[in-house]
């Protein structure tokens, strides 16, 4: 029996990034506040809290610093940190800033501006921020004929996958005139996304760890679904189940860009432990 991790598999730069910003805060300041949790991985934001981070909903509730996480947040909410006179301390991936910064340009330059993504997501409610909330957001090929405009700019939350971005945007190409795309898909995700579904190919049992709200995580499994015989979703090994492993020959192991490495070691052992027990 052969157990592998996909490469590429847990924190990505930009969660890694966050993470170092906050310890480096947790060290300075007495008291610092997290504007949503720090990453969509409830293992690690109960560590931070107890570290210290305040997870607050709304800043009514902010007593110090207010820590920016990588999904970043509207431009409102800087000024209205800043209108408070608390210190903004800002983990933004840089990546994210990017799609950001093209969202603004694209509606500074008049096109109607589509995000392509999860409307209930923090980074997509951000980007939406970027066009003062005239966007629209689609996520499927099938929606992109909601959008009726002559100019369309679009955008992609970091985290989509590549294929379905390909497919809609080939279907508001089939009736925008003007039509300007920036792949605002991040690498990482990609290459996770790439690395997991060679994987999920060769794996009679795929495991995908990661926090049931993190989206990259739910897609990656919905990756391994489609390109393994079976798939399971994760939060830690206390989860697994014995059962799952019979007469499986190779097992995968992949996780979202929200999970640390210390939990993805935690369940391989507990997958050879059982399978070996
Ligand atoms: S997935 Fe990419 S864009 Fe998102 S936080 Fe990680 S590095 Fe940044």
């Amino acid at each position: 029996m052969k157990i592998e991790i996909a490469e590429n598999a847990g924190f990505c730069y930009g969660v890694m990034r966050a993470i170092e910003i906050a310890d480096k805060a947790l060290r300075e300041y007495k008291s610092l506040c997290s504007f949503g949790p720090i990453i969509h991985n409830p293992q690690v934001v109960e560590e931070y809290q107890k570290k210290g981070l305040k997870v607050i909903e709304s800043l009514d509730e902010a007593d110090g610093p207010v820590l920016v996480r990588s999904h970043g947040v509207p431009p409102k909410v800087y000024e209205e940190i800043e209108k408070r006179g608390l210190k903004v301390i800002d983990a933004t991936c840089p990546f994210v800033k990017e799609a950001q910064r093209y969202a603004r340009q694209l509606y500074e330059e008049g096109y109607k501006v589509v995000i392509f993504g999860d409307n209930e997501h923090p980074e997509v409610k951000a980007h939406l921020g970027y066009t003062d909330y005239t966007a629209s957001v689609i996520n499927s090929p099938e929606s992109a004929s909601s959008i009726k405009a002559s100019r369309v700019g679009v955008v992609c939350q970091t985290t989509q996958s590549v294929e379905r971005f390909g497919l809609t945007i080939g279907e508001l190409a089939k009736r925008i005139r003007e039509l300007k795309v920036f792949n605002t898909i991040c690498d990482a995700t990609e290459k996770r996304q790439k690395a997991a579904r060679e994987l999920a190919r060769r794996s009679d049992v795929m495991i995908v760890i990661g926090g049931k709200n993190s989206a990259n995580t739910r897609k990656l499994y919905e990756i391994c679904k489609e390109n393994s015989k079976r798939a399971y979703h994760i939060e830690t090994e206390r989860e697994l189940e014995r059962d799952w492993f019979e007469n499986a020959e190779n097992i995968g192991i992949t996780a979202g860009a929200s999970t640390p490495s210390y939990i993805i070691e935690r369940v391989y052992e507990s997958i050879r432990d059982m399978v070996n027990g």
